[in-house]
Formats: structure tokens, C-alpha cells, sequence
């Protein structure tokens, strides 16, 4: 999946709750155990990295690639400078 891909369904999944919009708080770091990633919907396998964080919010725990996790910071940060209508 490309990049620019991940990044809609991120801005979606951002909009209709299923991802956080502010800070969460690294639990752990390491490889993939073939669990879904709360970004992109696809298994985080073995030779991927993964990360696992706690939503600041709701105690809520999301596991995402590491690669969806800098994609997931980016949208959010930038989530004021455009219209999320
Ligand atoms: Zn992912």
C-alpha cells in the first residue's frame, strides 16, 4: 500500500473516531505479531516494526506500524492548517 493511500485512510479513520487526535503515549516497541494495525487495517508481521501506544484520552490501546505511527503524527498535526469537513 502506498503511502498516500495509508494517509486517507488515516484522515478517515482520524474523523470517525477510530484514531486518536491528540497525544498518546508510547507502551512498547518491536516487531510485528501479526496483529492489525489501527491505521492501514493491514497485519503487522514479523519483519515489520511496531509500536504500541495508550490514547492520553480514553486509556485506549492502538497498535500501529511504525511507518503508520509517523504518517498518524503528521495528519494530526497538520489537521488545523485544513477543513476536515
Ligand atoms: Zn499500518
Amino acid at each position: 500500500m502506498s503511502d498516500d493511500v495509508i494517509r486517507m485512510l488515516i484522515r478517515q479513520r482520524i474523523r470517525d473516531g477510530r484514531l486518536p487526535r491528540n497525544r498518546v503515549v508510547e507502551l512498547g516497541y518491536g516487531s510485528g505479531i501479526g496483529q492489525e494495525c489501527d491505521a492501514c487495517g493491514t497485519a503487522i508481521e514479523p519483519d515489520q516494526r511496531m509500536t504500541v501506544r495508550i490514547c492520553a484520552d480514553d486509556w485506549r490501546t492502538i497498535r500501529l506500524h511504525a511507518d503508520c505511527f509517523q504518517i498518524w503524527d503528521a495528519e494530526r498535526s497538520a489537521r488545523d492548517s485544513e477543513p476536515w469537513a
